[in-house]
């Protein structure tokens, strides 16, 4: 177990953790950072990314996890595998326990430990989870070549996954609890005009089956109205892509949250409630959730923080 000493403590590593290792190894702070349990974050279950500037014919997600990477490796950043498991912000210098029983003591910290895809919280869920049950359409599509499908959600990931899936499945079903799609025009355009994908609007889940693996599901349509009704689908991959919850768990006893668990930051900056610790990424963003919006708000932490450093040393 050993101990170790920084200005700068980076935590997460999706494109906002990348890009504050970048700013703040530029800047001399010697960062080290700790990729997480996920390392390159959730862009690295992404197919292909379209909209990050810079990549006029696209790029997958790995691919630009790995280029961020590379980058802040170039300028000296210390990168780490390993995931924080508790913290104490209650005084400076902060401190951090890793999953392996290192202690990190840091001047500054930036938290950029993203979101988590959320689920609907069904018994069945757990039963199935592996057998039929996923949250990520690009880890676990290729074993349902051929065969049929749900996508649960109406959101941009939801019609992205449809459309991934769509590819390589038989058959997409498209499960959407209102009677519209959430996700952007360009996708709705898309998955509606996809011949394999059949969009079921005001439907719920309510249950799953199968005996050895996952056979089916129960849906409700309209619930709760006069045209209520209840009927089956046969599926052999049931996908959640209803949305994700920010991973803040951790710093909860220190750290002032939302409703809904992101980070608050003040005044326009990515200052959380406890100087001298900063928020990137999806892990403050309920609205944006985007990579290049991670990516800035990660170049707005690093900047954040050297500020402080300088101002505090
Ligand atoms: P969103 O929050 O946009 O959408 C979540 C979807 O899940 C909504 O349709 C919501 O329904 C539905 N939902 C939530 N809870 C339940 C539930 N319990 N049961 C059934 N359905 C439920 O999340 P996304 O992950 O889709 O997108 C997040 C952000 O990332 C967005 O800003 C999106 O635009 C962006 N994004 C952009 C992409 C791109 O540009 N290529 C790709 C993927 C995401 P309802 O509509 O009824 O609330």
């Amino acid at each position: 177990m050993a101990e170790h000493k920084t200005k700068c403590l980076i935590i997460g590593s999706g494109p906002a953790g990348y890009t504050a290792a970048i700013y703040t190894s530029r800047a001399n702070l010697s960062p080290i950072l700790y990729e997480g349990m996920q390392p390159g974050g959730q862009l690295t279950t992404t197919t292909e990314v379209e909209n990050f500037p810079g990549y006029p014919d696209g790029v997958t997600g790995p691919q630009l996890m790995e280029d961020l990477k590379k980058q802040a490796e170039r300028f000296g950043a210390d990168l780490r595998y390993g995931a924080v498991t508790a913290v104490d912000f209650s005084k400076r210098p902060f401190s951090a326990t890793i999953d392996n029983g290192d202690t990190v003591t840091a001047d500054s910290v930036i938290i950029a430990t993203g979101a988590s895809a959320r689920y609907l919280g069904l018994p069945d869920e757990e039963k199935y989870n592996g057998i039929g049950v996923s949250a990520c359409a690009t880890c676990d599509g290729f074993f349902y070549r051929g065969k049929t499908v749900a996508v649960v959600g109406g959101g941009d990931t939801a019609c992205e996954e449809a459309l991934y899936l769509s590819t390589l499945a038989k058959k997409v079903f498209l499960i959407v609890r209102k009677a519209a799609l959430r996700a952007s025009k360009v996708m709705q355009q898309r998955v509606l005009q996809k011949e394999n994908i059949t969009v079921l609007f005001n439907c719920n889940t309510v249950g799953l089956f199968g005996d050895e693996f996952l056979e089916g599901a129960k849906l409700v349509e309209n619930k709760g109205t006069e045209m209520e009704q209840v009927f089956d689908i046969a599926i052999d991959g049931f996908f959640l892509a209803i949305g994700h919850t920010p991973n803040t768990e951790v710093f909860k006893p220190y750290i002032k949250l939302d409703d809904a668990g992101f980070i608050v930051t003040e005044n326009g900056t990515t200052q959380t409630s406890v100087e001298g610790i900063f928020a990137a990424g999806d892990v403050a963003d309920p609205r944006y959730r985007q990579a290049i919006s991670a990516a800035g708000s990660g170049c707005r932490a690093a900047i954040d923080a050297e500020r402080f450093l300088l101002e505090n040393s």
